[in-house]
């Protein structure tokens, strides 16, 4: 069993559509695929379509872009009730913040001589429900001022870069209690992602762990080897679960091919029992994930 838990689509800043990202995963080898787009579940209808014929397991899901403690944290929602009004409603306020800061990203580029427009972000962010930094990203790439996103973001786009802007961001304690209230289940993403240790502390974990969270996603691309033994040990001591994927984005990051982080079999059981629990205790309407229909003998 291959269990690739975070992946994105041009439903949010990913280079494939969701049909052709499930068609990837199976390229991939891959069995179960969580589909988490930031901040939207626009890819959902069809990436579940796509994935009943192929017969590739979906497991449907949100990266919820939150903030804790100062710093930005990115919750991943599995199944979570995608009608739950309070959790639509406070990921339509985060999608607005993101979009509506991109005529000041711009104002900031045009002071340094770069003619970026509107339109050239437009023609960017086309099929997206996030219009954001990774589209403005995008539209710098199609004028040549660089060569990759990732160059954007190092010489623009990042905080402390001159063209950076900041943007509301929800309290992650708060989603918290929202995906819990929609039946669905959370997972840290890359709770050290590029800061290291110097992000989240075990106590603060074990905080977040009394607040609903289930699980850290110990393997990802941006955690050492050295921060993932330290993550495993911690969530091993907290009883939450643990989980690794490739956080793909298509062509969109380099380094994130499907599959080049899995998540164990085991694991993936705990937290298909807890969104089930969790889905009984709030009598949500989420379905359980898309099972492939059993080979015909
Ligand atoms: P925004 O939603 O506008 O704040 O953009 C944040 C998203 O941009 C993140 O969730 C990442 O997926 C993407 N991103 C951040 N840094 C980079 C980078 N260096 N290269 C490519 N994508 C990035
Ligand atoms: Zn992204
Ligand atoms: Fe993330
Ligand atoms: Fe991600």
């Amino acid at each position: 069993m291959r269990i690739d838990l975070h992946t994105h689509t041009r439903a949010s800043d990913g280079t494939q559509s969701p049909s052709e990202l499930v068609h990837a995963a199976v390229a991939a080898g891959l069995d179960v695929l969580g589909l988490t787009d930031h901040d939207t579940t626009d890819g959902w209808a069809e990436a579940s379509t796509a994935a009943a014929e192929v017969g590739l397991t979906l497991v449907r899901g949100i990266e919820i872009s939150t903030r804790h403690l100062g710093r930005g944290a990115h919750l991943l929602a599995y199944l979570p009730d995608p009608t739950y009004a309070p959790l639509d409603e406070e990921l339509d306020r985060i999608l607005d913040g993101r979009s509506s800061r991109v005529p000041a990203i711009l104002d900031k580029l045009h002071e340094l001589d770069i003619p970026i427009t509107a339109g050239d972000v437009r023609r960017a962010s086309v099929g997206t429900a996030a219009t954001g930094r990774p589209h403005v990203a995008d539209a710098l790439v199609t004028l040549g001022v660089v060569g990759h996103r990732d160059e954007a973001f190092r010489r623009f786009l990042n905080p402390g870069m001159p063209a950076y802007v900041d943007r509301y961001a929800a309290s992650l304690v708060e989603v918290l209690r929202l995906v819990g209230e929609a039946g669905g289940v959370p997972v840290l993403a890359h709770p050290w992602g590029r800061n290291g240790p110097s992000g989240m502390t075990e106590e603060n974990l074990d905080e977040l762990a009394g607040l609903g969270l289930a699980g850290l996603e110990v393997d990802h691309q941006d955690h050492s080897p050295e921060d993932r033994a330290a993550l495993r040990d911690i969530a091993g001591n907290l009883g939450l679960v643990v989980t690794g994927s490739s956080d793909h984005h298509g062509a969109g990051k380099v380094d994130h091919e499907l599959g080049c982080n899995t998540t164990a079999p085991e694991e993936y059981d705990r937290l298909m029992e807890l969104a089930a629990t969790s889905a009984r205790a709030t009598g949500s309407a989420a379905e359980p994930p898309s099972v492939p229909p059993a080979p015909s003998s």
